[in-house]
Parts: structure tokens; sequence; C-alpha cells
């Protein structure tokens, strides 16, 4: 799984490039020394929320659509829905139009392979060509139907092994691993609110499981009452502050790219501090998708990445600078006395 790197990325500060430039001739007057507060840091998630969640939705039914996705848009959430090709259109299923939609409104549309078929077993009767087209053909066709391929995928019955997911990795930028699973039926909003508050105090990110919405569809798991789900999301917009919401694509995009990127320093003044955030694989979109860089260090009045103006923040005595690209161009932050 490629998502346990957000523990190694930690904050990738820039101490040990100060402490160079901190290094003074033998016998030097060292009145000057730079101010130590300045310590650009690259956040863990996006305008350093102290977690992140994403919600999914497994199997496409139609309340994902005429009733998932406008809850989570009524509370400004984005989620992710998992389709399997061969399903589309039937039964209490959605439509090529509506999952179109969805994408459209900003929704992440992943792979659910074409037929649902469990790839451990696939995998295990030594059946190459099925597996390859359980995971590899939704690709295309989501591509052609919607216009934009999937870069996510789901393991039918969550059932993976090494070589399926190696297979898997090989043509997404992840594959989801269930952190949390909500059962519709025994959904309880108390506990499930609880369980967010838990999160954000320890820190990580969920991958949510969601099934049926609507108990009338006879999806997998409906909830006994949709708008519990509704009034969860209300409560998980109400913690925004400490809590990232968005697709799998976009959490895993920041991931990969924070643990692709490194900063250098290059001035360090009481006004100013300039340096440059370095990708390491400039060729892979996934790793240089815009972040989040904190400096422990208030009053900020501007900050530039080339010509560009980044998102500017100060939150306590820190200041967020968003929206900073790797190998975007060098990165000048303004401080007032
Ligand atoms: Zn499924």
């Amino acid at each position: 799984m490629k998502l346990n790197i957000t523990k190694m990325i930690g904050c990738l500060t820039l101490g040990a490039a100060l402490i160079v430039s901190l290094r003074l001739p033998a016998g030097a007057q060292t009145t000057s020394v730079l101010p130590a507060a300045a310590d650009p840091v690259i956040c863990t998630w996006k305008n350093d929320a102290k977690a992140a969640i994403s919600f999914t939705f497994d199997d496409g039914t139609v309340d994902h659509f005429t009733q998932a996705a406008p809850m989570l848009e009524k509370n400004g959430l984005r989620g992710t829905f998992f389709i399997v090709i061969n399903w589309i259109g039937k039964g209490n299923k959605l439509t090529w139009d509506q999952v179109k939609s969805l994408s459209e409104r900003g929704h992440e549309i992943g792979n659910h392979s074409l037929r649902h078929w469990n790839l451990v077993a696939t995998a295990e009767k030594g059946d190459q060509v099925n597996l390859e087209k359980e995971i590899v053909e939704p690709i295309g066709i989501i591509q052609e139907k919607i216009g934009v391929a999937p870069v996510t995928f789901a393991y039918p019955l969550n059932a993976h092994k090494p070589p399926v997911q190696a297979m898997v990795e090989q043509h997404h930028i992840s594959s989801r691993i269930i952190s949390k699973g909500y059962n519709g039926t025994t959904f309880n909003l108390e506990t499930a609110n609880r369980d967010v508050d838990s999160l954000i105090a320890k820190g990580g990110n969920w991958v949510v499981m969601i099934h049926g919405i609507d108990p009338a569809l006879k999806g997998y798991l409906p909830f006994a009452d949709a708008t519990l789900l509704d009034q969860h999301f209300a409560y998980v917009k109400s913690r925004e502050k400490d809590l990232w919401v968005d697709t799998f694509a976009n959490v895993t995009r920041y991931q990969l790219t924070a643990a692709a990127c490194e900063l250098k320093s290059l001035k360090n003044t009481p006004t100013l501090v300039e340096f440059e955030l370095i990708g390491k694989e400039p060729g892979k979109p996934e790793k240089n998708a815009p972040i989040t860089l904190r400096i422990d260090r208030p009053k900020a009045i501007e900050a530039m990445q080339g010509n560009r103006k980044l998102e500017l923040r100060t939150e306590g005595n820190a200041t967020l600078c968003g929206d900073v690209l790797p190998n975007g161009g060098l990165i000048k932050v303004r401080f007032g006395s």
C-alpha cells in the first residue's frame, strides 16, 4: 500500500539547511545570527489539517446520485464513487449520464473493476488474462464515457493480495485498503462523530467505505435512516479547520507529492524567507500536486512563488502558504515586523 508514506513525511524541515548557514568561521561575530523561528515545513495534510478523510461509495447504486452526492455537496464536500463497469445502467445502478454528472460536479469516479470478480481467486487460478481485464479494461472505458480516466481502485469484496495489488498499482496511483467502513444498518451518528474527533486528536487519515444509502433501493447495507449520514457530513464539515475532506485521489496526490519533495533554504532574514520546493519526480503529475507549507512565524504579509501569489493564512503564530507547486519557482514569504 502506497499510503503509509504519511508517517514518513512528518515534517521535512529546513533545519539542516539553516544549521549549515549558521556555521561561522572561527572568531567571527555571532551577533547577526538568523532567527531560528522561520522553519518552513511541508504540512502532512492540506491547510495543515490534523487529519484527512475520504468518503468512498462502492458498487454504483442510484442512491449515490440521488442521495449521497447531494448530501455531500450540501455540506461542501466531495466523494469518491467506485463503479463496476458491467453493472452500469442495470437494475438499481447508476447510468453513464449520472456517472458523468458526478464527475463534472467534482466527485471522483474510481475503478471498482469490470465485473466485480474476486481478484484473489482469479489470480490463484492463474487466470492472468481475466485478472488484467478486470483491472485495466475499465480505465479506458471510463475515460471514453466521462472524459476522465480513473486513477484509484477499490478491490471487489476487498479481496487483495500482493500480486493482485502489484498489478492494480501499476495502473493506478493508489488502491483502497479499508481503514474504516460504515455499515448503514447499524450506523450510529454519535459514535461516528466521536470517532471523527478521535481521528483528529490522533492524526492520520481514513478512507471510509460506504455502500447503500436508501433502504428502499435494496443496495448492500443501506442506512436505516439516510438523514443520519447527512447529519454526519454536517458534523464533519463543522470540524473543517482540523480535518481535510477530499476525494481519495486528491488525498493520495497530496501524500505522494509531499513524499516526493524537499525544501531548500535560500534566504532567511527577519522580513524575508526565501526557499524552493524541489519535486524529485517532475514527470509524474500525481507527485506534483499543490501542497501547503507552514512557517512558524506570524505576521506574513505576502507569499509568492515565481510571479504567482500564494494562498496565505495566519494560524496563531504560524503562517500557512497554500497552493505551492513543486518546481514552481522561487518562494518568497515577506514578513512585517
Ligand atoms: Zn463492491
